[in-house]
């Protein structure tokens, strides 16, 4: 069977209630960097993009949003760099081992404004929400998957109750749709 990512191959236990966030832990054997989550993460999802980190291996990341007040760097900050200045999200990956920390917005007009993207995976606490879909499927192609895969990494993705989506699922994008909408004037603010 084809493996899509070590924390989604196996099936994932639901959400635990009343969880509250754990420690997010980089690949570092010694001096770690260490980012506390204080809540439970939401819109956790497989993602096939180019950018988000996978494990070794993998060939989808697992990603989640989180409040940016809720996530804060508890040690070896300064290990943390951003991978591309340039782009909409900062992605925060360790300088030794490579893993993304967090994903952080900080133009204020984006849809996505005020929330963190992280990796729950990274943290040995177990309650985080599950993910709930894929996003940006077809992408993984350019990350070197061959083309005659996708029937089978959609099945799968499927078959794991993770609907396929080539760009973010329904809601998400209606919701982005809607900010814009209302920055642009389209619909009543
Ligand atoms: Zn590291
Ligand atoms: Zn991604």
């Amino acid at each position: 069977m084809i493996k899509l990512h070590p924390a989604i191959d196996n099936g994932f236990p639901p959400a635990k209630p009343g969880f509250h966030g754990g420690t997010l832990k980089c690949k570092c054997a010694t001096n770690p960097v260490t980012v506390e989550i204080s809540s439970q993460t939401a819109h956790n999802h497989a993602c096939g993009c180019t950018k988000c980190w996978k494990p070794k291996g993998a060939i989808f990341a697992q990603i989640a949003v989180v409040s940016r007040d809720n996530v804060k760097v508890t040690s070896g900050a300064e290990k943390l760099q951003i991978v591309d200045p340039s782009a909409t999200i900062q992605r925060y990956a360790c300088k030794d081992c490579g893993t993304h920390m967090y994903g952080r917005i900080e133009n204020t007009k984006h849809p996505f404004y005020g929330l963190d993207f992280v990796h729950t995976e990274l943290s040995d606490e177990t309650g985080w929400s599950p993910p709930e879909f894929a996003a940006f499927v077809s992408s993984v192609i350019e990350s070197g998957v061959s083309p005659d895969k996708m029937g089978e990494i959609r099945a799968r993705l499927n078959e794991l109750g993770l609907p396929p989506y080539d760009a973010l699922s329904p809601a998400l994008m209606d919701a982005i749709a809607t900010h814009v909408a209302k920055q642009s004037g389209a619909l009543a603010a």
